[in-house]
């Protein structure tokens, strides 16, 4: 373990981000509203790429807005043959991933075009995840210097959709930093974002050989990634099912060492009482479950109330939910953007339809295109949800004094383990919950949303997850040949 003094090191800061009250940055930003988006393809170091073409559209409106071309199987092949190991000494990987970061300040115009058009990320949503994005390249720069890691071989990358920069690049971040080469498979729904992240880290320094970009689906492009044997090693976010999928495929074929980092889903729950600060948790309440359209595996999913407060509470919940606006991601008043696609749409809404008798609120606003209306549904408790809703759908149960033990209890049963939140003045009950809530990051008085890059790793348990967490000190080693491995004593 490193000195804990180590911590408190001035040498690595995270990003500022962009202040949206700021006339320059806003004038970047709207000359940037109509920023052509490049088409994206395959970006391999061969060079001769192929496959099939199709649109990739804006969930907002619908339009299409450029084109990506998906990798063929000889495409995915080229780039297996033709990946390096990233063999710059690690001052200088480091060096570059810092340069990238930096690229990425500088071009945050077409960045938050394209999180707005592509992913449907509203602004605010946009400089949050610039803003991870380049605290992870950052980090993960900073920590490589510090252990000096051996690679482990060719890292598979593959990313969702509802963090397309952010995780995207925090993913090949961390394995680049190692030295590994990696082939990033970015989410279907999210390739354009991808191609411009690729191509700036590619301006910064990184040699192709060791970052190619793989666009396509699951079943061509994700299924031979992980099931070639000269993949060293996965890092994947994404639902639960896929990660058993590919756990399956590794197991057949891969090393049996091979690691996997799989990010994945939850069922995500947060308990206020009567002596939490009302205003605060309605606040905290409304970010956690709405902010992102509820598209975040840490987002809020079941609420549970103490019965004295419920009423007052969920009154002025429903309240806050009537402020927020529904809209077009880019305008500097949208609070809730579209859902990704019409598949996701459909799947919420056929939930909603099902659960329909126990809507308590919905915002009454226009329920057109991909928009969903922030929902609030009454239930018994978290173990009437079978599955994580991905959208604006927020569950509420109440519970009685003495009850805590059976919520933590059902809480704990449903499996998974990713984000918790706790709303509470009293002292001890943040021990006694804290001490039995199975979460990987559990928060106090606070939203549940956001984790910080260093200061909050980010990462679940159970169904949630493999660790370790993104993030944080550990992440970088298990991409990495152990310590010792490679040097004889
Ligand atoms: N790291 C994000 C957060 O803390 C969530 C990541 C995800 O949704 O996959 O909100």
């Amino acid at each position: 373990l490193r000195d804990p003094a180590a911590l408190f090191e001035p040498v690595r800061k995270n990003s500022k981000g962009f202040d949206l009250s700021d006339s320059e940055v806003l004038a970047r930003i709207a000359a940037a509203r109509d920023t052509a988006l490049p088409d994206a393809a395959p970006i391999i170091a061969s060079g001769t790429a192929g496959g099939t073409t199709r649109p990739v559209t804006n969930p907002a409106t619908g339009e299409t807005i450029a084109e990506v071309t998906e990798a063929d199987a000889a495409t995915v092949e080229a780039a297996i043959a033709g990946a390096t190991l990233w063999q710059a000494p690690v001052a200088e990987r480091a060096e570059i991933l810092r340069r990238a970061a930096d690229l990425y300040e500088e071009d945050f115009g077409p960045l938050f075009a394209a999180l707005a058009r592509e992913a449907g990320k509203t602004l605010g949503d946009a400089v949050a995840e610039l803003r991870e994005a380049c605290d992870f390249l950052r980090y993960y720069a900073h920590e490589a210097e510090a252990a000096n890691p051996e690679p482990i071989g060719l890292v598979t990358a593959i990313s969702p959709w509802n963090f397309p920069l952010a995780i995207f690049t925090g993913q090949i971040a961390a394995a680049l930093a190692d030295g590994n080469a990696v082939l990033a498979k970015p989410a279907e729904q999210t390739p354009l974002i991808a191609a411009m992240a690729v191509r700036l880290l590619h301006r910064a320094g990184v040699p192709v050989d060791a970052l190619q970009l793989l666009p396509g689906d699951g079943e061509t492009v994700g299924r031979a990634l992980t099931s070639d044997p000269r993949i060293a090693g996965v890092v994947f976010t994404g639902s639960t099912d896929t990660a058993r999928a590919i756990r399956k495929a590794m197991a057949e074929n891969l090393a049996p060492g091979a690691p996997l980092i799989a990010e994945t889903g939850g069922l995500n729950a947060m308990i206020v009482d009567s002596t939490a600060l009302p205003e605060q948790a309605v606040r905290d309440i409304v970010a956690s479950a709405f902010r992102s359209a509820g598209q975040r595996c840490s987002a809020l999913r079941c609420l549970y109330v103490q019965e004295d407060v419920a009423d007052k509470l969920i009154e002025m919940l429903t309240g806050a939910m009537d402020l927020l606006t529904l809209g077009d991601p880019w305008e500097l008043t949208t609070d809730v953007g579209p859902v990704i696609d019409a598949e996701a749409k459909a799947g919420i809404d056929a939930y909603l339809t099902a659960k329909k008798g126990q809507i308590l609120h919905r915002l009454d606003t226009p329920d057109t295109g991909l928009f969903v209306p922030p929902t609030l549904i009454r239930v018994s408790g978290i173990a009437e949800m079978e599955r994580e809703i991905f959208g604006p759908v927020l569950h509420v149960a109440t519970w009685r004094a003495g009850e805590i033990p059976q919520v933590i209890e059902a809480i704990n049963a449903t499996g998974y383990g990713l984000t918790f939140g706790l709303h509470t003045r009293i002292d001890s009950r943040v021990q006694e919950v804290a001490g039995s809530v199975e979460a990987g990051n559990l928060y106090v008085n606070r939203n549940q949303i956001g984790a910080v890059v260093g200061s909050q790793p980010f990462g679940g348990e159970g169904l949630s997850g493999t660790g370790p967490k993104a993030g944080g000190p550990l992440y970088l080693a298990r991409l990495a040949e152990p310590v010792g491995a490679t040097t004889p004593a």
